[in-house]
C-alpha cells in the first residue's frame, strides 16, 4: 500500500522491514480526559493496524504513556492531586473510552517511568559519543553535532524557535549552550518527583522517552512511527537526533501524522479548552455513529467539529447494520424489482465494490473513499435482496470490511481482543490506582 511519509514529504510504498510490523504511535500525556482530536489520532492509527492484519501481516503495535512530563506535573501541582495517582486515573480513563470505541488495543502500553534505567542509558550513549553535554545537573543534545536537525521538520532554526517554544522548550536555561539545544536530563526541581541518575537526582526529558521505548520494543529502526501533526517538531525531530547517530540507521522508515481537529475555530487542544470529550460524545451516540464521522475525515485534512456529522454518520451506523443483516425473505419482489429470469436466487457477489474499499485504503489510507465503497456495498446488497438473490456471502464481505473500519454493525459491545487486550493495559493501572 502506498502512504504519505513525512520525511520524504511523498506517497510513497510503504515496505516494513519486519514481521511482524513495527509500528509506534505517540500515546498520551494523562492529565486530562480524552477528546475528539485523540480519537481521531487513535482511530486512524487503528484503522491501518486492522488493514495491515487484514492483508496478512502481523502488526506489534507499541504506544507509550508520558507518565512525567512538565504539564503533567503543572496540572497536578495546580489540583494539589499526587501526579502518579492523576496520571493512572486519566490513563484508565483513556483506556476505557478507546474500548468503546473498538479501537484495537497496542500490545505493548509502557509507561515512560517504567523504562528510567534504559532511558539514562541512552543519555549516557549519547555523552560518550559527544552528542550531548552535562551541565548543572542536567543533560543537554548537543544541536551543534547533529547538522541534519530539521530532516523530519523541514523547518529552519530560525522557524523551529518560536515552535519549540511554545512546545515546552526553555530557551533561557542558563546552563544550555544554544537556546534549542534540547533537554535530556533535567535536575530535579523543586517538588517534582526525581530518580538518581549518573547527573544527580532529575527526571527524563521528554523526547528521550519516546526514543527510547520505541527502540526497546521495536529495535533499531521502526517500520512506522505515528502521532498528531503537532508533534513533527520538536518531539519527532528530537527523536531522530536521539536515535541516528548512535545506529548510523534510520530511526524510522516511515513517518505517519494526523491532522487535528478543530473546533471554536481553533485546533482541539487542552490549553484552549476548546475540547469535544470522547466520554460526551459516547453518552449520546454509538460507538459506530463515532466512528463513522471520524472515518469521513482523511487523516492528513484537518477539519471541523460538526454536530450536523455525527446526524449524518447515525444514518449511515443504521443504513449499514441494516444491510448487514437483512434478510432475503424480507424483501418483497415486485415486477419492477425482479432479476432477470435465471438469476433468482444466484449469489450476489460485488467483487468490484470490495475492490474498490481496497484500493482506496492502498492509496494513502483513503478511509473516506473506503467508506465510501462500504455505503455503496450495504445499497447493493438490499438492492440484491430485493431481487431475490442470495446475499449471504456480500453480507460477510460488507462485515469483514466494516470491521477494519473499527465498526461492529449491530453486535452488541467491542470485540472480544479489544476487550481483553485494553482490559490486561487497565489491571495495570488500576492495581497502582487502588495500591497507590
Ligand atoms: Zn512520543
Amino acid at each position: 500500500m502506498k502512504l504519505y511519509n513525512t520525511l520524504t514529504t511523498e506517497i510513497q510504498e510503504f515496505v516494513p522491514q519486519r514481521d511482524p510490523i513495527g509500528v509506534y504511535v505517540c500515546g498520551i500525556t494523562p492529565y486530562d480526559t480524552t477528546h475528539l482530536g485523540h480519537a481521531f489520532t487513535y482511530s486512524i492509527a487503528d484503522v491501518l493496524i486492522r488493514y495491515l492484519e487484514f492483508k496478512g501481516r502481523p502488526v506489534r503495535y507499541v504506544q507509550n504513556v508520558t507518565d512525567v512530563d512538565d504539564d503533567l506535573l503543572r496540572v497536578a501541582g495546580e489540583r494539589q492531586e499526587d501526579w502518579r495517582r492523576m496520571g493512572d486515573r486519566w490513563t484508565s480513563h483513556y483506556i476505557e473510552d478507546m474500548a468503546a470505541l473498538n479501537v484495537r488495543p497496542p500490545d505493548v502500553l509502557p509507561r515512560a517511568t517504567d523504562v528510567l534505567p534504559q532511558m539514562i542509558a541512552s543519555i549516557e550513549k549519547l555523552l560518550a559519543a559527544g552528542m550531548a553535554y552535562e551541565a548543572g545537573g542536567g543533560v543537554y543534545f548537543d544541536l551543534a553535532a547533529w547538522p541534519a536537525y530539521g530532516k523530519l521538520s523541514k523547518l529552519s532554526t530560525d522557524q523551529m524557535l518560536p515552535i519549540a517554544n511554545e512546545r515546552g522548550n526553555r530557551p533561557d536555561d542558563p546552563h544550555k549552550r544554544r537556546p534549542l539545544d534540547f533537554v535530556l536530563w533535567q535536575a530535579q526541581a523543586p517538588g517534582e518527583p526525581a530518580w538518581d541518575s549518573p547527573w544527580g537526582a532529575g527526571r527524563p526529558g521528554w523526547h528521550i522517552e519516546c526514543s527510547t521505548m520505541a527502540s526497546q520494543n521495536l529495535g533499531q529502526t521502526v517500520d512506522l512511527h505515528a502521532g498528531g501533526e503537532d508533534l513533527v517538531f520538536p518531539h519527532h525531530e528530537s527523536e531522530i537526533a536521539q536515535i541516528e547517530p548512535l545506529t548510523g540507521q534510520p530511526f524510522a522508515s516511515h513517518w505517519l501524522h494526523v491532522a487535528p481537529v478543530h473546533h471554536l475555530g481553533a485546533k482541539m487542544s487542552k490549553s484552549l479548552g476548546n475540547l469535544i470529550m470522547v466520554r460526551e460524545l459516547l453518552d449520546r451516540w454509538s460507538p459506530d455513529t463515532i466512528r463513522l464521522y471520524l472515518a469521513g475525515h482523511h487523516y492528513r485534512e484537518s477539519w471541523t467539529h460538526d454536530p450536523a456529522g455525527l446526524e449524518a454518520a447515525g444514518r449511515q451506523a443504521e443504513a449499514l447494520s441494516a444491510a448487514a443483516a437483512f434478510d432475503g425473505s424480507q424483501a418483497k419482489l415486485s415486477s419492477a424489482d425482479a432479476a432477470p429470469s435465471g438469476s433468482q436466487g444466484k449469489p450476489f457477489l460485488p467483487d468490484d465494490l470490495v475492490s474498490e474499499f481496497t484500493q482506496a485504503m492502498d492509496r494513502d489510507l483513503n478511509i473516506p473513499a473506503a467508506l465510501a465503497a462500504l455505503r455503496r456495498l450495504a445499497e447493493a446488497i438490499v438492492a440484491a435482496a430485493h431481487q431475490g438473490r442470495a446475499v449471504a456471502p456480500a453480507q460477510k464481505s460488507l462485515r469483514t470490511l466494516a470491521g477494519l473500519l473499527g465498526l461492529r454493525l449491530g453486535s452488541a459491545g467491542p470485540e472480544g481482543r479489544v476487550v481483553e487486550g485494553w482490559g490486561r493495559h487497565l489491571t495495570r493501572f488500576r492495581e497502582q490506582l487502588v495500591s497507590g
